[in-house]
């Protein structure tokens, strides 16, 4: 074949507006509902940017609370399927501590926090990625019905799974405020201003 036409890296970019706001919030966020209050943020201003879904996720350290990385969805502007807001901020944790292993035991304990439970690809996604908890502000269907986005055929004991390999998983940090996040994705997707790309079947409910 012509191997000139095969495409041979990829990268995705995180959005010039997340550094500018985070640059208004501290280095370190104390407790799991001044982290949760910045994930809700970036994933209400995602769509808005015209960046992907309303969907974000930082990792910090546990106990100080020190942002190590922030992911949004970068779906629609990076052109990757992938590219979810888990995916990313994972991804330049990594990148920042050069290790494919965020949960190494001559670092700080790490946190995955998220607004909502991760997809069927995210859940893989952070059980790999060796973080030591992962912190949600809701696991039901609210995510789903609400922005009609399809999270994949995920089991039911998706968390025990997660505590059988030594991640703790929390639940439940500003949950009304994520569920306005998604509110407000469903009136934008009804008013023809927000996209539900890629779910093209949401599949037995
Ligand atoms: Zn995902």
């Amino acid at each position: 074949m012509d191997t000139s036409v095969l495409a041979t890296s990829f990268s995705v970019d995180l959005p010039a507006w997340v550094p500018d706001e985070l640059a208004d919030w501290p280095e370190s966020l104390p407790t799991l509902d001044d982290r949760m209050r910045l994930v809700n943020r970036l994933a209400s201003r995602n769509p808005a940017e015209g960046n992907g879904g309303p969907f974000a996720a930082i990792v910090t350290e546990r106990e100080s609370g020190r942002i190590v990385s922030v992911g949004v969805n970068v779906v629609l502007a990076s052109g990757l399927s992938s590219a979810h807001a888990e995916v990313v901020a994972l991804s330049l944790a990594q990148t920042r501590l050069g290790s494919w292993d965020l949960g190494a035991a001559d670092r700080p304990a790490l946190d995955l926090i998220n607004n909502w439970r991760p997809c069927l690809q995210c859940l893989g996604s952070t059980m790999w990625s060796g973080v030591q908890r992962l912190v949600v502000a809701g696991s039901g269907p609210e995510c789903e019905d609400l922005t009609r986005f399809d999270e994949g055929p995920v089991r039911d004991d998706w968390a025990e799974q997660f505590e059988a390999r030594g991640i703790e998983v929390v639940d439940g940090v500003r949950r009304a405020e994520a569920v306005e996040v998604f509110a407000e994705y469903g009136r934008r997707v009804g008013a023809g201003a927000a996209t539900v790309y890629n779910a093209r079947g949401t599949g037995p409910r």
